[in-house]
């Protein structure tokens, strides 16, 4: 898998202390401890960076409201569950630069006064788990944490899509089945045993050591539009599969073509997803879009985690929305009946188009479903087979012709058709 890592600054991989500190690493943390602790949150604040784990939420807010809280007792929870479909950046930090990850994680708690950080990795991730110990051993027997007050610890969470979501993720750590919490109170006021909690994603705070050494225009120049970078993840049906760090503002097309070098299987790209199964379908003529969480909203799209999947020319695109709606009707955790209503309706209608059997008339059920869960659902998951569902409908009208009024498509109904 090609790799390019984050920062641009350095490429090789740092994954024991002696090759991360001979790359510069902890130099933030040393500075940051000669510092007020405030001063950190308004160069991440400068530096414009926001969350990397799908919603995009901008960094130094969440911080500010953490800090305003009353309660001292904080948590700060790095969320490296990673389960949305695609993506591998967290886990490929996790695995090569761990101490990246750690100090980032440090320079965080210590911004936010919290003395409890606890790393969340997904049991799978086997690799990451082993790398990020290894590296915490390290750490501490070098005297990092040494009157920081802060301590650090691994958890590893279960394989499931919707562990992934913050309270989902916090009612696990505290040992219970993962089901997202009502909100609010949200998790920055009443969040890990009941007390304030920032939860950031691996990658966010990966970038912060970069901001710490280098200042926040600094990191900012490093985007196109003058917004850092991000950890793209480009799935194995391109040539160049793998995790690149892209410049915020580069145009997909530059992606797709200039660093995955296009499909494998030699068939030009039909349509894309640039954020995970939950963001809307780009086609062809949108390619020359900037990667940027608002041209990609402006679009029905998102940047969410930048998982970028590529659909061939060759693909019917009906059965990869019937997988996406599939994948939603499964993850979802079954508490909203509004939740287990849609999704599960989406799918089957979507299923039946596949099988030959939909109409034009279910379909339209769609929009009353819509309106139906309106404002419904404890958590964001009910919202996610929205944009897929309904870029797909618009921008893939003639497959749904296909197989509906003409029963002709040779992925779903084989050649003879
Ligand atoms: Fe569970 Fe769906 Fe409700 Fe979220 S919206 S809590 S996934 S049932």
């Amino acid at each position: 898998m090609g790799t390019v890592f984050i920062t641009s600054e350095k490429s090789s991989i740092e994954k024991d202390l002696f090759s991360y500190e001979n790359q510069g690493g902890y130099k933030a943390w040393r500075k940051v401890l000669t510092g007020p602790a405030e001063d950190i949150i308004d160069e991440i604040e400068e530096s414009g960076l926001t969350g990397k784990g799908g919603a995009g939420f901008p960094v130094y807010k969440k911080w500010r409201l953490l800090t305003s809280q009353k309660d001292n007792k904080r948590y700060v929870v790095i969320n490296g569950s990673e389960h949305e479909p695609g993506s591998v950046k967290d886990k490929y930090l996790l695995e090569k630069y761990p101490h990246k990850v750690l100090e980032g994680a440090l320079i965080t708690a210590y911004a936010v006064h919290a003395s409890e950080v606890i790393i969340a990795i997904n049991e799978e991730s086997v690799q990451s788990i082993a790398s990020l110990e290894n590296a915490l051993v390290e750490v501490t027997s070098a005297g990092y944490l040494d009157q920081s007050g802060i301590n650090v610890t691994v958890r590893r969470v279960p394989d499931k899509y919707i562990v992934g979501e913050e309270s989902a993720l916090l009612e696990v750590l505290e040992g219970r089945e993962p089901y997202p919490r009502k909100k609010p109170p949200f998790p920055i006021e009443q969040g890990l045993f009941n007390h304030p909690t920032l939860i950031q994603n691996v990658e966010t705070v990966a970038h912060i050591p970069f901001i710490i050494n280098h200042g926040p225009e600094a990191y900012r120049n490093l985007g196109i539009n003058k917004q850092g970078v991000t950890l793209c993840t480009l799935g194995e049906e391109f040539n160049y599969p793998g995790v690149y760090e892209v410049p915020l503002g580069t145009s997909i097309r530059t992606i797709l073509y200039g660093l995955g070098g296009g499909l494998k299987n030699g068939k030009d790209i039909k349509a894309i997803q640039p954020g995970g199964p939950s963001a809307g379908f780009l086609t062809q003529n949108q390619f020359d879009l900037p990667l940027d969480a608002e041209v990609l909203r402006e679009h029905q799209s998102a940047l969410g985690c930048a998982a970028i999947k590529a659909f061939s020319v060759d693909d019917c695109m009906v059965q990869e929305i019937e997988k996406i709606t599939g994948f939603f009707a499964h993850g979802s955790c079954g508490q909203c009946p509004e939740c287990r209503m849609e999704t599960n309706m989406f799918h089957t209608f979507i299923k039946q188009v596949c099988q030959g059997q939909g109409n034009w008339k279910l379909l339209g059920k769609i929009d009353d479903i819509l309106d139906m869960v309106q404002g419904k659902g404890i958590c964001g998951l009910i919202k996610m087979p929205v944009a897929p569902v309904k870029t797909g409908l618009e921008l893939f009208h003639d497959e749904f012709c296909r197989h509906i009024e003409e029963k002709n498509c040779s992925v779903c109904f084989g050649e003879s058709n």
